[in-house]
């Protein structure tokens, strides 16, 4: 960091507090050159996963909003939100374990439709037919013949 009057890359830390918002840290420097005061904030770098979208946008990765696309396939089902929580957290580390920079919206809706299929079967073609644009009755009867033979993955739960 450089000093705001001189340039002097070196300071003394006279105080650190926390910012007022709680995320930050505040600190007031000296400059060693100058002798001039200046403050800080400072806040921790998360790491930020952008989803590059088809028509080749980019956003932010927001776990939020892919839970609102599992919710909305999962309307009126018996599906417990606990459920697609956990989904979607290991969506998440997934993505942050997976990626560093930015990813393909396709590779979310790929996980999405894995962990809807073991969730629930209705949801599952509800959000495929969505994301793969199905067009024809055999785009829906192609999902359905990937169950057959399909044993359902039993999850061990710990009550
Ligand atoms: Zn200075």
């Amino acid at each position: 960091m450089r000093c705001p009057f001189c340039g002097y890359p070196d300071q003394k830390v006279l105080d650190s507090r926390p910012g007022i918002d709680g995320e930050t840290i505040r600190r007031r420097r000296e400059c060693t050159r100058c002798n001039r005061r200046f403050t800080t904030h400072e806040r921790p770098e998360r790491a930020r996963l952008f989803v590059v979208k088809r028509d080749g946008s980019r956003q932010e990765f927001q776990r939020d909003k892919t839970l609102h696309s599992m919710l909305i396939a999962c309307r009126k089902r018996r599906v417990a939100i606990e459920d697609l929580r956990d989904a979607v957290d290991s969506i998440e580390r997934e993505l942050y374990q997976e990626f560093e920079e930015e990813l393909s919206s396709s590779v979310i809706g790929d996980k999405v439709m894995e962990a809807l299929r073991d969730i629930d079967t209705v949801a599952y073609v509800r959000f495929a037919s969505v994301y793969r644009e199905f067009e024809t009755l055999a785009d829906f009867q192609e999902v359905l013949d990937s169950f057959k033979g399909r044993k359902r993955k039993v999850t061990a739960r710990a009550s």
